[in-house]
């Protein structure tokens, strides 16, 4: 059985607005979740109605294989961290650190034993007498989550702890979070709008977009097997590349030339004959020149994007752009004819109507 248990979970607003429908999950004790998708999608919402912050409207929420609709935010053994690390600026760290604790009445002891480890696994023991206006970002953000795993409960929620620190803090933040999660194995339900958060340190991602799952999966399921248009999209950077065309005599067009569908996929789009339907294919799963087993497209180089590792290179043919992923030693010069070739196996089509993939 699972330890925490999303059932047909809607959330209708007083005002109307349905923001999340039929949320239906089940997680495993000691998973790292994380529900990615823009902003509004309903992220907050979800997580908060499991925090008991916002009353579920209709479905059931288990936790432990007991329903907790009804349960208040103390007694779901939840602990959240919010964006905006909600600390007590006039205590020190330590208070910040220990004040949950001092609340339930535990030991002086425990409680110093307690914030000392809890300090220790984030860096904070030189920190202990600071006040919070003393400490960096990077640090208060430490003192939220460490606030939060002092407790010791079995779920731990996240919603966009990061989004307020830089750059360079954020990637830091993101590899000590996973860490501390592989050392107190908490089930942890960490919510962001950023796909490179998301892929790095979930277990399993959630997608949503306008109070609609997408798609649930492991990072890997999601990147090499988008349920659709929009999963597609937002996994991976810069973005897959998608071409529209329509279905004509088993080709379609694309980059201003009809191509020939080769393979098992000849039989299957015969099913879309006279249909629209979406070409993807994802920016570093091609090759450039005219390879064997690919589609081999021909196209005009607007810009190159220099990154060090690897040089975008944005091109156009006809109505058609995308963008390929190159070796920057091999990326062609701006205003030049380049062939470039998918393989056969890196396409991936869309239903134009649905947007779903059509499996082939
Ligand atoms: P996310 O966290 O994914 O950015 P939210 O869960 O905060 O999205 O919001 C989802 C949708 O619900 C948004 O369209 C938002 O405007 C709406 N919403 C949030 N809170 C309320 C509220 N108290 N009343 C009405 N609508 C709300
Ligand atoms: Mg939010």
């Amino acid at each position: 059985m699972a330890y925490l248990t999303l059932k047909n979970i809607n959330k209708i607003y007083p005002n109307g607005f349905h923001a999340v429908h039929n949320f239906n999950l089940e997680i495993e004790k000691g998973e790292f979740i994380v529900f990615v998708g823009s902003s509004g999608c309903g992220k907050s919402t979800t997580l908060r109605m499991i925090a008991g912050l916002e009353e579920i409207s209709s479905g059931d929420l288990l936790i432990n294989g007991e329903r907790a609709n009804e349960l208040g935010p103390r007694q779901r053994e939840v602990a959240m961290v919010f964006q905006s690390y909600a600390l007590y600026p006039q205590m020190s760290v330590y208070d910040n650190l220990a004040f949950s604790l001092v609340l339930q009445g535990v030991d002086e002891d425990v409680i110093e034993e307690r914030v000392n480890k809890t300090a220790a696994i984030l860096g904070l023991t030189d920190y202990l007498d600071r006040m919070p206006r003393a400490l960096s970002g990077g640090q208060r953000q430490r003192v939220a989550v460490g606030r939060a795993i002092i407790r010791k409960v079995g779920i731990f929620l996240m919603d966009e702890p990061l989004s307020n620190l830089d750059a360079k803090q954020r990637v830091t933040m993101r590899s000590e979070i996973t860490q501390i999660h592989r050392e107190t194995g908490a089930t942890t339900i960490y919510v962001t709008h950023d796909q490179t958060e998301a892929m790095t340190m979930a277990d399993r991602i959630v997608i949503m977009r306008d109070g609609y799952i997408q798609q649930v999966g492991t990072p890997k399921e999601l990147y090499f097997n988008p349920a659709n248009v929009f999963v597609a999209g937002f996994i991976g950077e810069p973005p897959m590349n998608f071409v529209k065309g329509t279905v004509k005599d088993g080709k379609i067009s694309f980059c201003g030339t009809k191509i020939d569908l080769k393979l098992k996929l000849k039989d299957k789009i015969s099913e879309y004959e006279g249909k629209p339907i979406v070409f993807g294919f994802r920016p570093e799963a091609i090759k450039l020149g005219k390879q064997a087993d690919s589609y081999v497209f021909n196209c005009d180089v607007e810009l190159n994007e220099m990154l060090g590792d690897n040089t975008n290179v944005y091109i156009v043919s006809g109505d058609d752009r995308a963008i390929l992923k190159v070796d920057p030693h091999d990326s062609p010069e701006v205003d030049t004819n380049i062939d470039f070739s998918v393989p056969y196996e890196n396409v991936y089509l869309f239903d134009g109507e649905t947007e779903n993939v059509i499996n082939i």
